[in-house]
């Protein structure tokens, strides 16, 4: 293995040069009290610019992204990320700013963010916006906490229900619990859609909300949704969407016009932000007019040609983000949302339709669908007949990274056994799709004649089979000081 960057160092070697200090300067110990100074200088590496340079374009080489392959994270939508939004994030207006700066002196800003919620409400049918939270966890937290705050100020405080059906993402019994609601899970039906029964029995006067992601998380459209909508609110519940899969709806149809009360949108997956590793994002939540006076404050308007911070909602939930959110992934949203317009972003649904339908009409003989359905920008398929051949999903993932694919979702949604859920965005060519399906193809010969190599894989990968679970929680990136304890560090 290549040397350690400490182990490179040599006294004196510096990959910097800094110019003379040029302001008077005080001694340390008048500017910081004694106990916080450092008795003997940091052990860091002294490098030349050139080893410093090889470490991290070595460390960036190890990782795989959306930038150096195919990434098909069902869920996740991580397609390519326009490098234009990159560029207007970085803008000097953009990123000199002060968050304590006076509204006078940060009108671009504000006018920028305005607009933002402006097309959010245009592009979902809702009332408003808040653009507050920072992750689409963060934006479900804000809406439940609003339709508490609205079941509260109407005299029910009763409701303590939220029904959320057993595909949903983790993150919405999350939320739903974290502001203190009982989570009901609602059956799926044999068309991997809501059970419309089991939502009727489960529906009553101590039920908050409903909250549903549509297309759901097997990729399928849930075609009952104004029958949803009409029982949710008829038993006096709100709805709520789970918008993490607006990059199969954009342009197409409208949130609002099915009805929905609240919706968050990952504008970090639609709207094309670099994400993964827990961040950055930003996940606004679009409200109809019955949660409207309880979003988080405060809220940017537009009054006599001027834009200002508004803190006068007696009935908000309060605040949810320190200042105006994650500002630099709602700039590179409105960059992309502008570049595309709304005819691009239209085509952005349909060719993100197309190309999941594409991948699966190239695979499902062979890996089978556990739900028949025609889906939207994502599927599902099952690697459960490989079980026979003493093969499961995970060793498909892994070998996959031999081919130089990033794996899809695996074992989500939880309903499905052996799940793989596949999202190739519109962002890839079909001669990438063609490849990709070719690599399934192909592994699933290989569980036939040659098993073992799929149950060791990978074996091209700067590591191998990992304790995922592990490798995110206990995460120990600190050099241990000496090569021998890094050497007697337990590897997995
Ligand atoms: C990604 C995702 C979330 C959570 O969003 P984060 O921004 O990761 O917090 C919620 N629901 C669905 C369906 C998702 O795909």
């Amino acid at each position: 293995m290549e040397p350690l960057i400490f182990e490179k160092s040599q006294p004196g070697r510096r990959a910097y040069s800094l110019p003379a200090l040029d302001v008077p300067t005080r001694p340390l110990e008048e500017l910081l009290p004694l106990h916080l100074l450092r008795q003997q200088p940091a052990e860091l590496p002294e490098v030349s610019e050139p080893e410093l340079l090889r470490h991290y374009v070595r460390l960036s080489q190890l990782n795989y992204s959306v930038d150096t392959g195919f990434y098909p994270l069902g869920s996740c939508t991580m397609k390519y990320n326009p490098k234009l939004n990159e560029r207007v994030a970085a803008l000097e207006g953009f990123r000199a700013l002060h968050p304590l700066q006076p509204d006078e002196t940060v009108q671009g800003l504000l006018q920028l963010l305005y607009e933002l919620g402006e097309t959010l409400k245009t592009i979902t049918g809702l009332a408003d916006v808040t653009l507050q939270p920072a992750a689409g966890a963060q934006g479900e937290l804000t809406g439940i906490l609003m339709i508490r705050a609205y079941h509260h100020d109407r005299g029910e405080p009763w409701r303590r229900k939220v029904l959320i059906p057993d595909s949903a993402h983790g993150t919405n019994p999350a939320s739903a619990a974290m502001a203190g609601f009982e989570v009901v899970t609602i059956r799926s039906n044999d068309a991997g859609r809501i059970d419309l029964a089991d939502l009727e029995r489960h529906l009553g006067d101590d039920v908050a909300a409903l909250m549903l992601t549509n297309p759901n998380t097997l990729g399928i459209f849930e075609r009952e949704v104004l029958t949803i909508e009409h029982l949710v609110h008829e038993a006096g519940a709100l709805f709520y969407m789970d918008g993490a899969n607006l990059n199969a709806l954009v342009g197409i149809v409208r949130p609002g016009d099915m009805g929905v009360d609240c919706l968050h949108i990952n504008l970090h997956k639609t709207f094309s932000t670099p994400h993964g590793g827990g961040g950055p994002g930003a996940g606004p939540v679009c409200v109809s007019e019955r949660l409207r006076p309880y979003l988080p404050v405060p809220r940017i308007i537009h009054r006599d040609g001027r834009y200002a911070l508004d803190w006068d909602a007696p009935k908000s939930i309060g605040r949810v983000h320190s200042f105006f959110g994650n500002v630099s992934v709602l700039i590179r949203a409105y960059a992309y949302i502008r570049m595309l317009g709304a005819e691009g972003l239209q085509r952005v649904s349909r060719d993100a339709i197309l190309n999941a339908n594409y991948l699966l009409s190239r695979i499902r003989h062979i890996y089978r669908q556990p739900y028949p359905e025609t889906p939207m920008h994502e599927f599902v398929v099952t690697a459960a007949d490989f079980k026979s051949l003493g093969i499961r999903t995970m060793d498909i993932a892994k070998r996959l990274l031999d081919y130089g694919f990033h794996a899809p979702t695996v074992y989500f949604p939880l309903i499905v056994p052996e799940a793989m859920l596949i999202e190739p965005t519109e962002t890839e060519t079909k001669q990438t799709l063609d490849a990709f399906a070719d690599a399934l193809l192909s592994i699933a010969d290989e569980a036939r004649t040659n098993a073992e190599i799929l149950r060791s894989a990978p074996h091209r990968t700067p590591v191998r089979r990992l304790n995922d679970a592990a490798a995110a929680r206990v995460l120990d990136v600190a050099w241990q000081g000496r090569t021998e304890a890094v050497e007697a560090a337990p590897t997995s």
